[in-house]
């Protein structure tokens, strides 16, 4: 590898074949053709589930793992190769070509979980009480939760029918106008990711000239995504109407098994510390030489020079994080750069950000980086490493149990990142570099909780004009999402007119609604998780690791109980964000050490 291979991280590509039997279709068609064979037998139990006793019940729903285990192979093989080139049409097309048999192998079995509600509940726990089906027991019983709001079976089969050309076409076709969006750059046209990135750099006419570009570049189909956006939002109001949920966020909170009101408590004690990003920001303008900073100066480093720090430097780094914390997991992570379970090179046509793909427990996760050799990239290489490590350990609790519910979703990644925080500020003598990692430390902070806060605002806001109004135009999307960051941002940054468009790239929206809020709910509770580490030393690790191999077989309450954290106290979250707030005060302190204010 070359200096520049290693600053692209060139070569860093996933090997996806190991997911299938045979190469491609063929492997492909294989999965499928055994899932429906085993979807053909459970079918037999069709209008016979209340007849099942525990050993019976046990067996069907190994069999259905094993559906799950083989179709979920297909689906990952097919949406990975897609997500790495999203502008190619044979991937495009296999992708719906699998998502079609998918469907309608699910929806075959669909029968079992609207027969598994109809059970009353004495009948349900004596059941569950059988020890063979241990491996299903929470699934089963959270399962019940959506029970008020499950329709007939036919009902249900023809909204997950219609839902391939409905929701999740609108959701591939807002993917595919994101990927297709080009930036003018320096004379040059560059994807979006690349653009993006350029807010970071200190120089500010490249910032200002950059985020003029992101603007622009976000003009072409802005109309088609405000369409696909209110079209989805919509639909997501008939969906609610039919099911009896209370609110637009209802049906995520039941998803989370979290309660409303614990979440109404999560975005009222943020937003009660929106002075917490407001006083850094109103530092960061005199860090930066100006009264005022704008939107586009958000991200700007306060470091003179942006080092670029290669992939292999960014491997033993982090590597380096996790073993100072567990040998295991250091152990676990080695295998994902061993293994080719990471994708790292940006490239032409790839879908943007970074993720980790869980897969099937029977394998192994995959990781989707777009490497730029920012010091960040390596945060969010930790970051995903987190999310992967917490897959590979929960491997052996099953498919129904292997996937925490997203509000625990986020605990490994941001413990991850933080170790490996600690790592960097460790190897940093020079005080202005010292500024620079707590600095960018601190946005990272704000970015997870005050930003997806302000995001879930902003969906509020959208949801509900959009039940009160009708159909919302492009100005009024831009309309709300300046007020909602504004709310957060305060006097402190100006918010460019060009700024009012920049919801319209972010797939979380379009996705999955709601999903923000668990940004900031795994953040505060992993700051809180990590404080325990900081404060009782190695002697907690063990039970941290019990957190990750419990994946998601009990209620995040008792994961919480693990760890020994309270979700259920109401001064749990400013715990949390009182750990930023002292992080915000040592960036203060870091800056006068420095002699920058
Ligand atoms: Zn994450």
């Amino acid at each position: 590898m070359t200096a520049t291979d290693d600053l692209t991280a060139q070569g860093v590509a996933w090997d996806l074949e190991p997911l299938l039997p045979a190469p491609s279709d063929e492997g492909l068609d294989a999965l499928l053709d055994a899932a429906g064979e085993l979807a053909s037998q459970l079918e037999g139990t069709r209008g016979r589930v209340a007849a099942l006793d525990g050993p019976g019940l046990a067996e069907f729903m190994r069999n259905l793992a094993e559906v799950h285990d083989l179709v979920g192979r297909a689906a990952s093989y097919a949406g990975l190769d897609f997500a790495t080139d999203t502008t190619d049409p044979v991937r495009g097309a296999r992708m719906q070509r699998i998502e079609e048999r998918a469907t309608a192998i699910g929806t075959r079995l669909l029968f079992f979980d609207l027969e598994w509600a109809e059970l009353p509940d004495e009948q349900v726990e004596g059941l569950l009480a059988d020890p063979e089906l241990e491996f299903a027991r929470h699934h089963l019983r959270s399962a019940r939760r959506y029970r008020p709001h499950l329709l007939t079976e036919p009902e249900e089969v023809i909204l997950n029918e219609k839902s391939v050309t409905g929701r999740s076409a609108f959701e591939r076709l807002f993917e595919e106008q994101v990927s297709a969006l080009e930036v003018q750059l320096d004379g040059e046209t560059v994807p979006l990711e690349t653009a993006l990135a350029r807010l970071h750099v200190p120089d500010r006419d490249a910032r200002r000239t950059a985020a003029e570009s992101i603007t622009h570049g976000l003009q072409p189909g802005l109309r088609t995504r405000a369409f696909v956006l209110n079209t989805l939002m919509a639909d997501k109001a008939t969906d609610d109407r039919l099911r009896h949920y209370g609110s637009w966020i209802a049906n995520r909170n039941l998803s989370n098994e979290a309660s409303d009101e614990s979440v109404q408590a999560l975005v009222d004690a943020v937003q009660r510390r929106y002075d917490i990003p407001q006083r850094w920001y109103a530092l960061k303008a005199r860090l930066l030489g100006l009264d005022r900073i704008a939107d586009y100066d958000r991200m700007a480093s306060v470091a003179d020079v942006d080092a670029e720090v290669g992939w292999h430097a960014a491997q033993e780094l982090v590597l380096d994080a996790y073993a100072s914390f567990s040998g295991e997991l250091a152990d676990t992570a080695q295998h994902f750069f061993n293994g080719s379970w990471i994708d790292a090179p940006t490239r032409p046509g790839k879908r943007p950000g970074a993720f980790c793909a869980y897969t099937v427990p029977s394998h192994h996760p995959y990781l989707l980086l777009n490497w730029t050799a920012h010091r960040r990239d390596v945060l969010t290489l930790a970051h995903e490493l987190g999310h992967g490590l917490h897959a590979y350990l929960a491997r052996p609790q099953g498919i129904f149990h292997q996937t925490t519910p997203l509000t625990l979703a986020e605990t490994a990644s941001v413990f991850g990142e933080t170790v490996t925080f600690g790592r960097l500020l460790e190897q940093v003598n020079d005080p202005q570099e010292r500024l620079a990692l707590l600095a960018s430390n601190l946005e990272d902070q704000i970015a997870t909780v005050f930003r997806q806060i302000a995001m879930n605002r902003f969906e509020d806001a959208i949801h509900t004009a959009r039940r009160q109004e009708g159909e919302l135009s492009v100005e009024r999307f831009g309309e709300l999402w300046a007020a909602s960051q504004t709310a957060m941002l305060g006097e402190a940054v100006e918010v460019t007119d060009g700024y009012r468009t920049w919801w319209s790239y972010i797939p979380h929206f379009i996705g999955t609604p709601g999903y923000v809020y668990a940004y900031a709910y795994g953040q505060l509770l992993a700051l809180s998780v990590y404080a325990q580490y900081e404060a009782r030393g190695p002697e907690f690790v063990p039970q941290y690791l019990d957190l990750l191999r419990a994946g998601g077989s009990m209620a995040p309450e008792d994961l919480g109980k693990l760890v020994d954290v309270d979700l259920a106290d109401p001064q749990f979250w400013d715990r949390g964000l009182d750990i930023i707030e002292r992080r915000l005060d040592e960036t203060i302190a870091a800056a006068e050490a420095a002699g920058r204010v």
